[in-house]
């Protein structure tokens, strides 16, 4: 039987390229997104991917679609909580309400989505979460204090779930992407960027399908040994 699996933030960006790279190693995909219903609805039409749209970091939101999903396609075998968003400012610009939101969405949707699928899993012995992290939740980043502390916890949040899910067949791993050439990373000013790139040492941003591959290795049956571990993706700009 197919695995089945969720990717949120899985309608465009790195979470299209996952969706598609689990499809193409067999998986029946549910897609999640939040409100882009335009490029949720031509995501769907092109790849053939259900898409769902519910917000992660509403925690009834998120039971209920693990619901919905596992009633129309089957108990969920696969997580990939790829959902992020940014809301930048030096500490002397942040507010409260930016720190809240991208802390809900980055890091309480992870504890919302495995939250809902995690007992299932364990229940069934097999289960594979991949949670993406950022090179900025491992090196911090200046006017990112919310974004790097949110992906900082994800990658302490991926080795304590670990421990709990190995005796039960579930593994959770972080992978950790540096620049992406995603609309998240076109936003960043022209100028910032190309100090960014100059810093990569293999000259380029990323794709998404090289952070797609790597999740689908973790994601495959084959995959069990590994597990509270992460992966950095990033073109060497980091070496953690
Ligand atoms: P995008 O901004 O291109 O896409 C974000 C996706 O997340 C969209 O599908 C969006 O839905 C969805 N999303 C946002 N908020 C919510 C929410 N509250 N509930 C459900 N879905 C939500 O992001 P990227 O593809 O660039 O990034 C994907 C992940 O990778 C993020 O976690 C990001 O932090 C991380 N990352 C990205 C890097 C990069 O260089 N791009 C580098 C390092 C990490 P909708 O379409 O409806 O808005």
């Amino acid at each position: 039987m197919a695995r089945v699996a969720i990717v949120t933030g899985g309608t465009r960006g790195i979470g299209e390229a996952i969706s598609l790279a689990l499809r193409d190693q067999g998986a029946t995909v549910a897609a999640n997104y939040a409100g882009n219903e335009e490029k949720a609805r031509a995501f769907t039409d092109r790849s053939g991917i259900r898409s769902y749209r519910w917000d992660v970091s509403d925690y009834d939101a998120c039971v209920a679609a693990v619901q919905q999903i596992e009633s129309e396609l089957g108990p969920v075998d696969i997580l990939v909580n790829n959902a992020g968003i940014t809301r930048d400012g030096t500490m002397k610009r942040m507010t409260r309400e930016m720190w809240d939101e991208v802390m809900d969405v980055n890091l309480g949707g992870c504890f919302n989505m495995a939250k809902a699928v995690f007992e299932g899993m364990t229940g069934r012995k097999f289960g594979r979460i991949v949670n993406i992290g950022s090179i900025n939740g491992q090196a911090g980043q200046y006017g990112q204090v919310n974004y790097a502390a949110a992906k900082s916890g994800i990658h302490g949040f991926t080795k304590a779930l670990a421990q709990e899910g190995a005796r039960g067949g579930v593994t959770v791993n972080a992978i950790a992407p540096g620049y992406i050439d995603t609309e998240m990373v076109a936003a960043v000013p022209e100028d910032v960027l190309q100090k960014i790139v100059a810093r990569i040492p293999v000259g380029r941003l990323g794709q998404a399908s090289e952070i797609a591959r790597g999740v689908a290795f973790l994601c495959s049956d084959d995959a069990g040994f590994i597990t509270g571990s992460t992966l950095s993706i990033n073109g060497g700009q980091h070496m953690y």
